[in-house]
């Protein structure tokens, strides 16, 4: 589970996250949608620890984790550009960082990454670099680096965002069967109104740093709280 409380992150004179609320429950798929600028990456990178609240307080399980490093927080993040390294194979992109981390057995890294390969279908790319890659190809990469690791909350911005219409509409397959297979809480960003409504357990629409509303899709879009988010969604007016 992650709960935040009333978080507010402040860049100088920019308020990009405006005393938010929120508890995500063990196991649920959670979907940030809102506009460019409304502060989706900021909260995710708050519940990584890639940032730290100006004001405010972040749990994840029972551990209040807000002064704590991303390294001391059991979250794994997907980023939008995949961010693997271009001269390293697949596997070792998986491995980076496990190795000299000393928590895994001998072999066991091994296996956790044949395990993630067979999950993700790419088992025959292993040996290959990015560049050797097809775009999905890289996404399940990035998402087997993300899954060996076993982390207690998942974090994804934009994971789709650099694939055509036909992979996109694949991997939001793929990631509907991952999770019902892991059930890895999940907090996930997005711009795009059938991604948030396919994938989410909950819709957290956000704007202007906060949340407008937070409900099941279904429910979002017969009862809009707001006129933003019914235009956001889509609801009939
Ligand atoms: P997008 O959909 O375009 O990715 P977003 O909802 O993810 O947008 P954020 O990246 O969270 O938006 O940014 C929220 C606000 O904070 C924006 O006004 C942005 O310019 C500002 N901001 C984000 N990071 C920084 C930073 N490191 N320094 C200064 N301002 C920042
Ligand atoms: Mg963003």
């Amino acid at each position: 589970s992650i709960a935040l409380e009333n978080v507010t992150k402040r860049f100088d004179d920019v308020t990009a996250v405006d005393g938010i609320d929120l508890s995500v429950t063990d196991g649920e798929f959670l979907v940030f949608v809102g506009p460019s600028g409304c502060g989706k990456s900021t909260t995710l990178r708050l519940i990584a620890g890639l940032e730290t609240a100006t004001s405010g307080s972040v749990a994840i399980g029972d551990t209040d984790v807000t002064d704590r490093d991303p390294s001391e927080r059991n979250v794994s993040m997907v980023f939008q550009n995949y961010a693997l390294f271009p001269h390293m194979t697949a596997r070792e992109n998986i491995t980076f960082g496990m190795t000299a981390s000393g928590s895994y057995a001998n072999g066991e890294i091994g296996r956790l990454v044949d395990d993630a390969a067979a999950t993700l279908d790419i088992e025959g790319l292993l040996d290959r670099k990015p560049a050797e890659l097809s775009g999905g190809e890289k996404q399940r990469v990035a998402m087997g680096r993300s899954l060996v690791r076993d982390p207690e909350v998942f974090l994804m911005d934009e994971p789709l965002s650099n694939l055509d219409a036909k992979l996109r509409v694949e991997m939001r397959r793929e990631l509907t069967a991952l999770h019902e297979e892991f059930g890895t809480t999940t907090v996930y960003v997005t711009h795009d109104q059938t991604e948030a409504m396919t994938l989410g357990d909950r819709v957290a629409v956000m704007n202007n740093g906060r949340i407008e509303q937070i409900d099941a899709p279904q429910r979002l879009y017969d009862y809009p709280a707001t006129q933003f988010v019914a235009e956001f969604i889509g609801s009939p007016a």
